[in-house]
Protein backbone atom coordinates (compact mmCIF):
# COMPACT_ATOMS: atom_id res chain seq x y z
CA UNK A 1 0.00 0.00 0.00
CA UNK A 2 1.26 3.81 -0.84
CA UNK A 3 -0.02 6.91 0.31
CA UNK A 4 0.19 10.31 -1.15
CA UNK A 5 -1.26 13.30 -0.14
CA UNK A 6 -1.50 16.77 -1.18
CA UNK A 7 -2.94 20.04 0.21
CA UNK A 8 -5.06 22.13 -2.02
CA UNK A 9 -6.04 25.68 -1.75
CA UNK A 10 -6.84 27.47 -5.15
CA UNK A 11 -8.73 25.23 -7.45
CA UNK A 12 -5.84 25.31 -10.11
CA UNK A 13 -4.19 23.17 -7.39
CA UNK A 14 -6.30 19.92 -8.39
CA UNK A 15 -4.12 19.55 -11.73
CA UNK A 16 -0.72 19.83 -9.98
CA UNK A 17 -2.07 17.45 -7.68
CA UNK A 18 -3.24 14.75 -10.26
CA UNK A 19 -0.18 15.42 -12.21
CA UNK A 20 2.04 14.48 -8.41
CA UNK A 21 0.18 11.85 -7.96
CA UNK A 22 0.49 10.25 -11.87
CA UNK A 23 4.12 10.72 -11.16
CA UNK A 24 4.42 9.04 -8.13
CA UNK A 25 1.78 6.01 -8.53
CA UNK A 26 2.66 2.74 -9.04
CA UNK A 27 1.97 1.12 -12.25
CA UNK A 28 -0.06 -1.57 -11.15
CA UNK A 29 -2.49 -1.92 -8.31
CA UNK A 30 -5.82 -3.25 -7.26
CA UNK A 31 -7.60 -0.19 -5.73
CA UNK A 32 -7.27 2.93 -5.47
CA UNK A 33 -9.18 5.43 -2.47
CA UNK A 34 -9.36 9.07 -3.08
CA UNK A 35 -10.37 11.44 -0.09
CA UNK A 36 -11.39 14.35 0.12
CA UNK A 37 -11.18 16.36 3.31
CA UNK A 38 -12.20 20.09 3.16
CA UNK A 39 -12.92 23.11 5.23
CA UNK A 40 -15.04 24.22 2.37
CA UNK A 41 -18.67 24.19 2.68
CA UNK A 42 -19.48 25.27 -0.84
CA UNK A 43 -21.14 21.96 -2.37
CA UNK A 44 -20.65 23.13 -6.13
CA UNK A 45 -16.53 23.49 -6.20
CA UNK A 46 -16.21 20.56 -4.15
CA UNK A 47 -18.32 18.22 -6.59
CA UNK A 48 -16.51 19.67 -9.24
CA UNK A 49 -13.11 18.73 -7.06
CA UNK A 50 -15.00 15.00 -6.79
CA UNK A 51 -15.67 15.09 -10.66
CA UNK A 52 -12.15 16.62 -11.83
CA UNK A 53 -10.52 13.53 -9.78
CA UNK A 54 -13.48 10.69 -10.83
CA UNK A 55 -12.66 11.21 -14.60
CA UNK A 56 -8.84 11.30 -14.12
CA UNK A 57 -9.00 8.33 -12.06
CA UNK A 58 -12.70 6.44 -13.21
CA UNK A 59 -12.18 3.35 -11.01
CA UNK A 60 -11.08 4.90 -7.94
CA UNK A 61 -13.37 4.96 -5.01
CA UNK A 62 -14.04 8.54 -3.97
CA UNK A 63 -15.35 9.43 -1.09
CA UNK A 64 -15.00 12.49 1.60
CA UNK A 65 -16.60 15.25 3.95
CA UNK A 66 -16.52 18.75 4.89
CA UNK A 67 -14.62 19.10 8.24
CA UNK A 68 -13.12 22.45 10.41
CA UNK A 69 -9.24 22.08 9.61
CA UNK A 70 -7.74 19.32 7.66
CA UNK A 71 -5.07 17.22 8.78
CA UNK A 72 -1.82 16.27 6.97
CA UNK A 73 1.71 14.38 7.83
CA UNK A 74 1.18 16.23 11.19
CA UNK A 75 -0.07 19.04 10.63
CA UNK A 76 -2.96 21.22 10.58
CA UNK A 77 -4.32 22.96 7.64
CA UNK A 78 -6.76 25.72 7.83
CA UNK A 79 -8.76 27.05 5.04
CA UNK A 80 -7.61 24.03 2.71
CA UNK A 81 -8.75 20.51 1.34
CA UNK A 82 -6.74 17.13 1.57
CA UNK A 83 -6.64 14.90 -1.52
CA UNK A 84 -5.18 11.48 -0.25
CA UNK A 85 -4.34 8.80 -2.77
CA UNK A 86 -4.47 5.11 -0.90
CA UNK A 87 -2.85 2.98 -3.91
CA UNK A 88 -3.52 -0.84 -2.79
CA UNK A 89 -1.16 -3.77 -4.69
CA UNK A 90 -3.52 -6.64 -3.61
CA UNK A 91 -6.51 -5.22 -1.85
CA UNK A 92 -10.19 -4.05 -2.33
CA UNK A 93 -12.01 -0.98 -1.51
CA UNK A 94 -15.59 -0.65 -1.48
CA UNK A 95 -18.17 2.35 -0.89
CA UNK A 96 -21.50 1.52 0.10
CA UNK A 97 -23.95 5.44 0.30
CA UNK A 98 -26.59 5.19 2.65
CA UNK A 99 -28.85 7.90 2.53
CA UNK A 100 -32.12 7.28 3.98
CA UNK A 101 -32.57 7.77 7.83
CA UNK A 102 -35.88 5.66 7.85
CA UNK A 103 -33.83 2.50 7.38
CA UNK A 104 -30.68 2.52 9.21
CA UNK A 105 -31.18 -0.63 11.15
CA UNK A 106 -31.95 -2.69 8.36
CA UNK A 107 -29.42 -1.30 6.16
CA UNK A 108 -27.54 -1.95 9.19
CA UNK A 109 -28.23 -5.63 9.15
CA UNK A 110 -28.01 -6.08 5.13
CA UNK A 111 -24.47 -4.38 5.29
CA UNK A 112 -23.48 -6.98 8.21
CA UNK A 113 -24.43 -9.41 6.27
CA UNK A 114 -22.69 -8.28 2.89
CA UNK A 115 -19.46 -7.74 4.96
CA UNK A 116 -19.64 -11.10 6.48
CA UNK A 117 -19.30 -12.54 2.88
CA UNK A 118 -16.40 -10.36 2.00
CA UNK A 119 -13.50 -12.28 2.11
CA UNK A 120 -10.15 -11.10 4.18
CA UNK A 121 -12.34 -8.15 5.70
CA UNK A 122 -9.53 -5.93 7.85
CA UNK A 123 -11.66 -2.76 8.22
CA UNK A 124 -14.44 -0.70 7.74
CA UNK A 125 -14.44 2.78 7.89
CA UNK A 126 -17.44 5.22 8.09
CA UNK A 127 -17.64 9.03 7.47
CA UNK A 128 -21.31 10.41 8.21
CA UNK A 129 -23.43 13.65 8.88
CA UNK A 130 -23.49 12.70 12.52
CA UNK A 131 -24.53 15.98 13.85
CA UNK A 132 -27.81 15.18 11.53
CA UNK A 133 -28.11 11.52 11.92
CA UNK A 134 -28.12 8.92 14.90
CA UNK A 135 -26.31 6.40 12.96
CA UNK A 136 -26.07 3.98 16.21
CA UNK A 137 -28.55 1.68 14.77
CA UNK A 138 -26.86 0.87 12.09
CA UNK A 139 -23.66 0.49 14.04
CA UNK A 140 -25.04 -1.89 16.11
CA UNK A 141 -24.74 -4.24 13.60
CA UNK A 142 -21.34 -3.95 13.58
CA UNK A 143 -20.71 -5.13 16.64
CA UNK A 144 -21.01 -8.94 15.68
CA UNK A 145 -18.35 -8.64 13.08
CA UNK A 146 -15.07 -10.04 13.82
CA UNK A 147 -13.28 -8.57 16.48
CA UNK A 148 -9.53 -8.25 14.49
CA UNK A 149 -12.42 -6.32 11.90
CA UNK A 150 -11.31 -2.62 12.69
CA UNK A 151 -13.82 -0.41 12.59
CA UNK A 152 -13.41 3.21 12.35
CA UNK A 153 -14.95 6.35 11.16
CA UNK A 154 -15.65 10.48 12.00
CA UNK A 155 -18.27 12.76 11.26
CA UNK A 156 -18.31 15.88 9.17
CA UNK A 157 -18.28 18.86 10.69
CA UNK A 158 -18.29 22.82 10.23
CA UNK A 159 -18.27 25.93 12.28
CA UNK A 160 -19.10 27.95 9.50
CA UNK A 161 -23.35 28.19 9.18
CA UNK A 162 -23.76 25.67 6.57
CA UNK A 163 -24.96 22.35 6.94
CA UNK A 164 -21.68 19.97 7.24
CA UNK A 165 -21.80 17.19 4.40
CA UNK A 166 -20.04 14.11 3.47
CA UNK A 167 -19.55 13.34 -0.52
CA UNK A 168 -18.45 11.39 -3.40
CA UNK A 169 -18.00 11.54 -6.47
CA UNK A 170 -20.77 13.66 -8.20
CA UNK A 171 -23.04 13.58 -4.78
CA UNK A 172 -23.43 15.63 -2.12
CA UNK A 173 -25.38 14.72 0.99
CA UNK A 174 -26.44 16.73 3.77
CA UNK A 175 -27.75 13.40 6.05
CA UNK A 176 -26.30 10.35 4.84
CA UNK A 177 -22.68 8.01 5.68
CA UNK A 178 -20.44 6.57 3.36
CA UNK A 179 -19.41 3.06 4.30
CA UNK A 180 -15.53 1.73 3.17
CA UNK A 181 -14.71 -1.93 3.07
CA UNK A 182 -10.99 -2.70 3.09
CA UNK A 183 -10.14 -6.26 2.33
CA UNK A 184 -7.24 -8.34 0.90
CA UNK A 185 -5.17 -11.21 1.88
CA UNK A 186 -2.13 -8.87 2.66
CA UNK A 187 -4.09 -6.41 4.56
CA UNK A 188 -3.31 -5.57 8.02
CA UNK A 189 -4.83 -2.74 9.77
CA UNK A 190 -4.19 -1.05 13.29
CA UNK A 191 -6.18 1.16 15.30
CA UNK A 192 -4.67 3.35 18.27
CA UNK A 193 -7.09 5.41 20.42
CA UNK A 194 -5.73 8.34 22.37
CA UNK A 195 -7.37 10.46 24.71
CA UNK A 196 -6.09 12.51 27.15
CA UNK A 197 -9.28 14.11 29.26
CA UNK A 198 -9.59 13.40 32.59
CA UNK A 199 -12.15 13.78 35.56
CA UNK A 200 -12.70 16.58 37.47
CA UNK A 201 -14.32 16.99 40.49
CA UNK A 202 -16.95 15.30 42.27
CA UNK A 203 -19.31 12.24 40.63
CA UNK A 204 -23.09 12.66 39.66
CA UNK A 205 -25.78 11.38 38.53
CA UNK A 206 -27.95 11.27 35.78
CA UNK A 207 -31.76 11.25 37.00
CA UNK A 208 -33.87 12.01 34.12
CA UNK A 209 -33.43 11.16 30.78
CA UNK A 210 -35.57 11.86 27.33
CA UNK A 211 -34.32 9.05 24.97
CA UNK A 212 -30.85 8.33 24.99
CA UNK A 213 -29.47 11.79 24.36
CA UNK A 214 -31.49 13.99 26.32
CA UNK A 215 -29.76 14.43 29.67
CA UNK A 216 -32.69 16.28 31.65
CA UNK A 217 -31.73 16.16 34.92
CA UNK A 218 -28.26 15.22 37.13
CA UNK A 219 -28.91 15.23 40.51
CA UNK A 220 -32.57 15.94 39.65
CA UNK A 221 -31.69 19.85 38.99
CA UNK A 222 -31.77 20.59 34.96
CA UNK A 223 -28.15 19.27 33.71
CA UNK A 224 -27.55 22.55 32.42
CA UNK A 225 -26.92 23.25 35.98
CA UNK A 226 -23.44 21.44 35.72
CA UNK A 227 -22.35 23.80 33.77
CA UNK A 228 -23.77 26.90 35.38
CA UNK A 229 -22.67 26.16 38.58
CA UNK A 230 -19.13 24.72 38.69
CA UNK A 231 -17.81 26.24 35.25
CA UNK A 232 -19.60 29.64 34.69
CA UNK A 233 -20.36 28.27 31.56
CA UNK A 234 -24.07 29.67 30.44
CA UNK A 235 -26.38 28.56 28.13
CA UNK A 236 -26.08 30.57 24.75
CA UNK A 237 -24.19 31.04 21.27
CA UNK A 238 -21.21 29.87 22.37
CA UNK A 239 -22.12 26.71 24.61
CA UNK A 240 -20.94 24.40 22.96
CA UNK A 241 -17.48 25.91 22.00
CA UNK A 242 -17.40 26.63 25.60
CA UNK A 243 -18.05 23.04 26.88
CA UNK A 244 -15.73 21.84 24.48
CA UNK A 245 -12.54 21.73 26.95
CA UNK A 246 -14.95 20.05 29.58
CA UNK A 247 -17.02 17.23 28.39
CA UNK A 248 -19.02 14.98 30.66
CA UNK A 249 -17.51 11.48 31.82
CA UNK A 250 -19.80 8.32 31.94
CA UNK A 251 -18.59 5.38 34.09
CA UNK A 252 -19.45 2.58 32.05
CA UNK A 253 -18.08 -0.53 33.93
CA UNK A 254 -14.75 -0.10 35.82
CA UNK A 255 -13.77 3.05 32.81
CA UNK A 256 -15.08 6.67 31.53
CA UNK A 257 -16.36 7.39 28.09
CA UNK A 258 -16.48 10.63 26.95
CA UNK A 259 -19.43 12.42 26.19
CA UNK A 260 -19.30 16.20 24.43
CA UNK A 261 -22.65 18.33 24.40
CA UNK A 262 -23.86 19.40 21.98
CA UNK A 263 -26.33 21.74 22.88
CA UNK A 264 -28.65 23.23 25.34
CA UNK A 265 -32.50 23.67 24.96
CA UNK A 266 -34.48 26.48 26.59
CA UNK A 267 -35.56 24.16 29.68
CA UNK A 268 -31.89 23.31 30.80
CA UNK A 269 -31.63 19.83 29.26
CA UNK A 270 -28.16 18.77 27.45
CA UNK A 271 -28.14 17.28 24.13
CA UNK A 272 -25.64 14.81 22.99
CA UNK A 273 -24.92 12.83 20.13
CA UNK A 274 -23.66 9.78 21.61
CA UNK A 275 -26.14 7.62 24.08
CA UNK A 276 -26.56 7.97 27.60
CA UNK A 277 -28.65 6.08 30.48
CA UNK A 278 -30.73 7.36 33.13
CA UNK A 279 -28.90 6.15 36.03
CA UNK A 280 -25.23 6.40 35.01
CA UNK A 281 -23.41 8.41 36.51
CA UNK A 282 -20.66 11.10 35.62
CA UNK A 283 -18.17 13.55 36.34
CA UNK A 284 -17.37 16.61 34.24
CA UNK A 285 -13.61 16.17 32.70
CA UNK A 286 -10.85 18.57 31.45
CA UNK A 287 -8.08 18.43 28.47
CA UNK A 288 -4.96 17.66 30.55
CA UNK A 289 -2.38 18.65 27.64
CA UNK A 290 0.80 17.50 28.91
CA UNK A 291 -1.20 13.82 29.14
CA UNK A 292 -2.92 14.06 25.90
CA UNK A 293 0.76 14.89 24.01
CA UNK A 294 1.95 11.96 26.37
CA UNK A 295 -1.04 9.72 24.86
CA UNK A 296 -0.10 10.64 21.32
CA UNK A 297 3.20 9.98 21.61
CA UNK A 298 2.96 6.35 23.13
CA UNK A 299 0.37 5.77 20.60
CA UNK A 300 2.63 6.29 18.45
CA UNK A 301 5.58 4.14 19.95
CA UNK A 302 2.22 1.75 19.52
CA UNK A 303 1.72 2.33 15.58
CA UNK A 304 5.55 2.23 14.92
CA UNK A 305 5.56 -1.23 16.17
CA UNK A 306 2.91 -2.07 13.41
CA UNK A 307 4.93 -0.44 10.73
CA UNK A 308 2.01 0.92 8.46
CA UNK A 309 2.83 2.14 5.08
CA UNK A 310 -0.35 4.63 5.30
CA UNK A 311 -1.87 6.31 8.29
CA UNK A 312 -5.51 7.49 8.33
CA UNK A 313 -6.29 10.26 11.29
CA UNK A 314 -9.33 11.13 13.11
CA UNK A 315 -9.37 13.74 15.63
CA UNK A 316 -11.81 14.96 17.78
CA UNK A 317 -12.38 18.26 17.29
CA UNK A 318 -11.90 19.43 20.99
CA UNK A 319 -8.44 18.31 20.96
CA UNK A 320 -7.51 21.30 17.73
CA UNK A 321 -10.40 23.57 20.11
CA UNK A 322 -8.45 22.73 23.20
CA UNK A 323 -4.34 22.46 22.74
CA UNK A 324 -4.71 25.18 19.63
CA UNK A 325 -1.52 25.78 18.43
CA UNK A 326 -0.12 23.41 20.70
CA UNK A 327 -1.70 20.47 18.87
CA UNK A 328 1.34 20.10 16.46
CA UNK A 329 2.67 18.53 18.94
CA UNK A 330 0.31 15.83 19.38
CA UNK A 331 0.29 15.74 15.81
CA UNK A 332 3.80 15.55 15.19
CA UNK A 333 4.68 12.19 16.13
CA UNK A 334 3.23 9.97 13.56
CA UNK A 335 5.60 12.06 11.29
CA UNK A 336 8.69 9.81 12.02
CA UNK A 337 6.09 6.75 11.29
CA UNK A 338 4.33 6.77 7.53
CA UNK A 339 2.40 9.38 5.46
CA UNK A 340 -0.86 10.40 6.94
CA UNK A 341 -3.87 12.69 6.47
CA UNK A 342 -7.18 13.14 8.47
CA UNK A 343 -9.76 15.62 9.91
CA UNK A 344 -10.90 16.92 12.16
CA UNK A 345 -14.14 15.19 13.29
CA UNK A 346 -17.59 15.29 15.01
CA UNK A 347 -18.50 12.08 16.90
CA UNK A 348 -15.90 8.92 16.60
CA UNK A 349 -16.82 5.82 16.08
CA UNK A 350 -15.03 3.30 17.19
CA UNK A 351 -15.34 0.10 18.93
CA UNK A 352 -15.12 -0.28 22.90
CA UNK A 353 -15.67 -3.44 24.79
CA UNK A 354 -16.87 -5.15 21.60
CA UNK A 355 -19.65 -2.32 20.81
CA UNK A 356 -19.48 -0.32 18.13
CA UNK A 357 -20.56 2.87 19.01
CA UNK A 358 -19.87 6.73 18.88
CA UNK A 359 -17.68 8.62 20.69
CA UNK A 360 -15.82 11.74 21.65
CA UNK A 361 -12.98 13.57 22.53
CA UNK A 362 -10.90 10.31 21.17
CA UNK A 363 -7.94 10.77 18.75
CA UNK A 364 -7.66 7.96 16.60
CA UNK A 365 -4.86 6.89 14.21
CA UNK A 366 -5.67 4.13 12.06
CA UNK A 367 -2.31 2.26 10.30
CA UNK A 368 -2.87 0.29 7.11
CA UNK A 369 -0.13 -1.94 5.50
CA UNK A 370 -0.16 -4.52 2.92
CA UNK A 371 2.08 -7.35 3.30
CA UNK A 372 4.81 -8.47 5.95
CA UNK A 373 6.28 -5.66 8.30
CA UNK A 374 9.80 -4.89 7.20
CA UNK A 375 12.29 -6.61 8.85
CA UNK A 376 14.62 -3.24 9.79
CA UNK A 377 13.21 -1.18 12.42
CA UNK A 378 11.98 2.05 12.41
CA UNK A 379 13.89 4.30 14.29
CA UNK A 380 11.55 6.21 16.79
CA UNK A 381 12.77 10.00 17.16
CA UNK A 382 11.25 11.73 19.69
CA UNK A 383 12.08 14.93 18.56
CA UNK A 384 8.95 16.34 19.40
CA UNK A 385 9.39 18.82 22.31
CA UNK A 386 6.60 18.84 24.15
CA UNK A 387 6.70 22.56 25.98
CA UNK A 388 3.39 23.88 26.92
CA UNK A 389 2.27 27.41 26.72
CA UNK A 390 2.64 29.01 30.36
CA UNK A 391 -1.09 29.17 29.95
CA UNK A 392 -1.99 25.34 29.73
CA UNK A 393 0.55 24.81 32.53
CA UNK A 394 -1.36 27.62 35.00
CA UNK A 395 -4.54 25.06 33.79
CA UNK A 396 -2.73 22.35 34.83
CA UNK A 397 -1.76 23.54 38.05
CA UNK A 398 -5.53 24.70 39.24
CA UNK A 399 -7.08 21.31 38.16
CA UNK A 400 -4.47 19.29 40.35
CA UNK A 401 -5.45 21.84 43.06
CA UNK A 402 -9.37 21.01 42.26
CA UNK A 403 -8.43 16.97 41.92
CA UNK A 404 -6.98 17.50 45.28
CA UNK A 405 -9.66 19.44 47.30
CA UNK A 406 -12.35 17.02 46.04
CA UNK A 407 -10.45 13.88 46.92
CA UNK A 408 -9.86 15.48 50.54
CA UNK A 409 -13.65 16.62 50.52
CA UNK A 410 -14.80 12.98 49.03
CA UNK A 411 -12.98 11.07 51.69
CA UNK A 412 -13.83 13.28 54.45
CA UNK A 413 -17.67 12.91 53.31
CA UNK A 414 -17.42 9.08 53.43
CA UNK A 415 -15.90 9.59 56.76
CA UNK A 416 -18.78 11.78 58.19
CA UNK A 417 -21.52 9.55 55.91
CA UNK A 418 -19.82 6.33 58.45
CA UNK A 419 -19.41 8.32 61.76
CA UNK A 420 -23.41 9.25 61.10
CA UNK A 421 -24.54 5.23 61.06
CA UNK A 422 -21.90 4.41 63.36
CA UNK A 423 -22.22 3.90 67.24
CA UNK A 424 -19.73 5.81 68.59
CA UNK A 425 -18.59 3.54 71.74
CA UNK A 426 -18.91 0.22 70.20
CA UNK A 427 -18.32 1.09 66.50
CA UNK A 428 -20.89 -1.11 65.44
CA UNK A 429 -24.19 0.47 63.51
CA UNK A 430 -26.06 2.77 65.72
CA UNK A 431 -29.74 3.22 65.95
CA UNK A 432 -30.98 4.71 63.04
CA UNK A 433 -28.77 2.69 60.70
CA UNK A 434 -30.41 -0.38 62.43
CA UNK A 435 -33.84 0.87 62.33
CA UNK A 436 -33.38 1.59 58.78
CA UNK A 437 -32.26 -1.62 57.61
CA UNK A 438 -34.60 -3.63 59.95
CA UNK A 439 -37.12 -2.09 58.27
CA UNK A 440 -36.40 -2.12 54.56
CA UNK A 441 -35.48 -6.04 55.69
CA UNK A 442 -39.09 -6.94 57.17
CA UNK A 443 -40.93 -4.69 54.57
CA UNK A 444 -38.76 -7.27 51.96
CA UNK A 445 -39.20 -10.01 54.20
CA UNK A 446 -42.91 -9.65 54.70
CA UNK A 447 -43.95 -10.02 50.87
CA UNK A 448 -45.33 -13.11 49.68
CA UNK A 449 -43.31 -16.32 48.80
CA UNK A 450 -39.77 -14.02 50.30
CA UNK A 451 -37.36 -15.70 51.90
CA UNK A 452 -37.32 -16.40 56.12
CA UNK A 453 -35.69 -13.53 58.09
CA UNK A 454 -35.39 -13.73 61.67
CA UNK A 455 -34.64 -10.96 63.90
CA UNK A 456 -33.10 -11.39 67.64
CA UNK A 457 -32.68 -9.01 70.18
CA UNK A 458 -30.77 -8.77 73.30
CA UNK A 459 -30.67 -7.24 76.70
CA UNK A 460 -27.94 -6.84 78.99
CA UNK A 461 -28.79 -7.99 82.47
CA UNK A 462 -28.49 -5.94 85.60
CA UNK A 463 -26.75 -3.69 83.47
CA UNK A 464 -27.63 -0.88 85.77
CA UNK A 465 -25.61 -2.76 88.80
CA UNK A 466 -22.66 -3.15 86.64
CA UNK A 467 -22.46 0.87 86.58
CA UNK A 468 -23.65 1.38 90.25
CA UNK A 469 -20.99 -0.77 91.15
CA UNK A 470 -18.15 -0.88 89.06
CA UNK A 471 -18.83 2.61 87.61
CA UNK A 472 -19.49 3.66 84.03
CA UNK A 473 -16.46 2.89 82.38
CA UNK A 474 -16.29 -0.65 83.15
CA UNK A 475 -20.16 -0.31 81.79
CA UNK A 476 -18.73 0.96 78.69
CA UNK A 477 -16.21 -1.29 78.15
CA UNK A 478 -19.07 -4.52 78.81
CA UNK A 479 -20.77 -2.85 76.65
CA UNK A 480 -17.48 -2.66 73.90
CA UNK A 481 -16.65 -6.58 74.76
CA UNK A 482 -20.67 -7.58 73.99
CA UNK A 483 -20.49 -5.65 70.53
CA UNK A 484 -16.92 -7.41 69.94
CA UNK A 485 -18.83 -10.68 70.74
CA UNK A 486 -21.73 -10.37 68.62
CA UNK A 487 -19.55 -9.06 65.34
CA UNK A 488 -17.32 -12.38 65.61
CA UNK A 489 -20.39 -14.71 66.08
CA UNK A 490 -22.26 -13.32 62.81
CA UNK A 491 -21.76 -14.39 59.41
CA UNK A 492 -21.01 -11.97 56.24
CA UNK A 493 -24.67 -10.40 55.62
CA UNK A 494 -26.07 -10.06 59.22
CA UNK A 495 -26.60 -7.03 60.56
CA UNK A 496 -25.76 -6.10 64.28
CA UNK A 497 -26.87 -2.38 66.05
CA UNK A 498 -26.81 -1.03 69.18
CA UNK A 499 -30.29 -0.47 69.29
CA UNK A 500 -30.59 1.56 73.09
CA UNK A 501 -28.56 1.62 75.67
CA UNK A 502 -27.69 -1.90 76.55
CA UNK A 503 -29.50 -3.35 74.06
CA UNK A 504 -28.51 -4.95 70.36
CA UNK A 505 -30.15 -5.98 67.64
CA UNK A 506 -29.18 -8.24 65.23
CA UNK A 507 -30.75 -9.30 61.37
CA UNK A 508 -30.49 -12.70 60.04
CA UNK A 509 -31.68 -12.69 56.31
CA UNK A 510 -32.58 -16.60 55.42
CA UNK A 511 -32.69 -17.54 58.83
CA UNK A 512 -36.14 -19.16 60.30
CA UNK A 513 -36.96 -18.91 63.66
CA UNK A 514 -35.15 -21.95 64.54
CA UNK A 515 -31.99 -21.02 63.40
CA UNK A 516 -31.99 -17.59 64.81
CA UNK A 517 -32.83 -19.27 68.10
CA UNK A 518 -29.50 -21.41 67.70
CA UNK A 519 -27.49 -18.09 67.02
CA UNK A 520 -28.90 -15.93 70.15
CA UNK A 521 -27.74 -19.40 72.19
CA UNK A 522 -24.52 -19.60 71.22
CA UNK A 523 -23.93 -15.51 71.71
CA UNK A 524 -26.08 -16.05 74.92
CA UNK A 525 -22.90 -19.06 75.96
CA UNK A 526 -20.53 -16.58 74.64
CA UNK A 527 -21.24 -13.61 76.36
CA UNK A 528 -21.04 -15.51 79.47
CA UNK A 529 -17.72 -16.52 78.88
CA UNK A 530 -16.60 -12.86 78.65
CA UNK A 531 -15.34 -12.05 81.94
CA UNK A 532 -14.97 -8.27 81.71
CA UNK A 533 -15.53 -7.31 84.94
CA UNK A 534 -13.21 -7.00 87.71
CA UNK A 535 -11.95 -10.13 89.63
CA UNK A 536 -12.91 -11.91 86.37
CA UNK A 537 -16.30 -11.91 87.25
CA UNK A 538 -18.41 -12.27 83.95
CA UNK A 539 -21.80 -11.05 82.71
CA UNK A 540 -25.21 -12.11 81.25
CA UNK A 541 -27.90 -11.04 78.48
CA UNK A 542 -31.51 -11.76 77.61
CA UNK A 543 -32.62 -13.06 74.09
CA UNK A 544 -36.01 -12.25 72.35
CA UNK A 545 -35.94 -14.14 68.82
CA UNK A 546 -38.71 -13.30 66.38
CA UNK A 547 -39.13 -14.12 62.49
CA UNK A 548 -41.11 -12.23 60.46
CA UNK A 549 -44.53 -13.42 59.33
CA UNK A 550 -45.98 -12.80 55.63
CA UNK A 551 -47.59 -9.70 55.91
CA UNK A 552 -46.72 -8.27 58.86
CA UNK A 553 -46.01 -4.77 59.55
CA UNK A 554 -42.96 -3.49 60.79
CA UNK A 555 -44.61 -2.18 64.07
CA UNK A 556 -46.03 -5.76 64.60
CA UNK A 557 -42.91 -7.56 64.09
CA UNK A 558 -41.44 -4.87 66.34
CA UNK A 559 -43.77 -5.95 69.83
CA UNK A 560 -43.55 -9.75 69.06
CA UNK A 561 -39.43 -9.35 69.16
CA UNK A 562 -40.33 -6.71 72.06
CA UNK A 563 -42.33 -9.26 73.92
CA UNK A 564 -40.28 -12.07 73.73
CA UNK A 565 -37.39 -10.69 75.10
CA UNK A 566 -39.90 -9.21 78.12
CA UNK A 567 -40.60 -13.03 78.88
CA UNK A 568 -36.86 -14.10 78.52
CA UNK A 569 -36.75 -11.13 81.32
CA UNK A 570 -39.58 -12.47 83.18
CA UNK A 571 -38.09 -16.05 83.26
CA UNK A 572 -35.06 -15.49 85.23
CA UNK A 573 -33.06 -13.65 82.52
CA UNK A 574 -29.68 -15.25 80.63
CA UNK A 575 -32.21 -16.95 78.27
CA UNK A 576 -33.26 -16.93 75.01
CA UNK A 577 -37.44 -16.71 74.35
CA UNK A 578 -38.62 -17.16 70.84
CA UNK A 579 -41.73 -15.25 69.89
CA UNK A 580 -45.11 -17.50 68.30
CA UNK A 581 -45.38 -17.23 64.76
CA UNK A 582 -48.26 -14.62 64.01
CA UNK A 583 -51.06 -16.08 62.06
CA UNK A 584 -51.32 -14.81 58.39
P1 LIG B 1 -32.49 -5.65 83.17
O1 LIG B 1 -31.73 -6.85 83.58
O2 LIG B 1 -33.92 -5.76 83.47
O3 LIG B 1 -32.27 -5.32 81.74
O4 LIG B 1 -31.97 -4.47 84.04
P2 LIG B 1 -30.91 -3.41 83.65
O5 LIG B 1 -30.29 -2.83 84.84
O6 LIG B 1 -29.95 -3.95 82.65
O7 LIG B 1 -31.79 -2.32 82.87
P3 LIG B 1 -32.07 -0.82 83.05
O8 LIG B 1 -32.84 -0.42 81.81
O9 LIG B 1 -32.72 -0.57 84.37
O10 LIG B 1 -30.70 -0.11 83.04
C1 LIG B 1 -29.95 0.13 81.90
C2 LIG B 1 -28.78 0.99 82.27
O11 LIG B 1 -27.85 1.12 81.20
C3 LIG B 1 -29.21 2.38 82.66
C4 LIG B 1 -28.22 3.28 81.95
O12 LIG B 1 -27.61 4.21 82.79
C5 LIG B 1 -27.17 2.35 81.42
N1 LIG B 1 -26.58 2.81 80.19
C6 LIG B 1 -27.23 3.18 79.06
N2 LIG B 1 -26.30 3.55 78.10
C7 LIG B 1 -25.09 3.40 78.67
C8 LIG B 1 -23.76 3.63 78.21
O13 LIG B 1 -23.51 4.04 77.07
N3 LIG B 1 -22.72 3.35 79.05
C9 LIG B 1 -22.95 2.89 80.31
N4 LIG B 1 -21.91 2.64 81.08
N5 LIG B 1 -24.19 2.71 80.76
C10 LIG B 1 -25.25 2.94 79.98
MG1 LIG C 1 -30.77 -4.53 80.90
MG1 LIG D 1 -32.60 -2.17 78.82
Amino acid sequence: MQQFSYVIRRADDVAVCIEKFRANAPEKYTSLLITVFTTSVEPAPILALTQRLGDAFPQAVIAGCMTTDVIRNGGVNVNASVVSFSVFRTSTVQLEIFSNPETLAEDGKAFYRRAKRVKNLAAVGIIGTLHALDLQPFLNNLSALDENIVIFGGGANTTKNAPACVFTKGQMLEEGFLAITYAGPELHVHASRNFGWKPLGREFVITKMTGNHIVEEIDHQPAVRIYENYLGILPGKNFDRDTLAFPVFVRRGNSYIARHTVGCRPDGSLLFIADMHEGETLRLAYGDPREMIGDAQAGCTDMAAFRPEGIFLLSCFAHRMFLRGDVKLELAPVRNIAPSYGFYTYGEIFRFARSVGIHNMLLLNIGFREGEKPSAPLPVKNDTSTRLKDSLLLVERLVRFVSATTAELESANKELNRMARTDRLTQIANRGETEAILQEAVTIAAAKGAEPLSVLMLDIDDFKKVNDIYGHDVGDQVLTETAQVLRSQLRLGDTVGRWGGEEFLIILPKATEKDAAHVAERIRKAIANVHALPHDRSFTASFGVARVAPGETFDEFYRRVDSALYDAKNSGKNCVRVAPMKKA
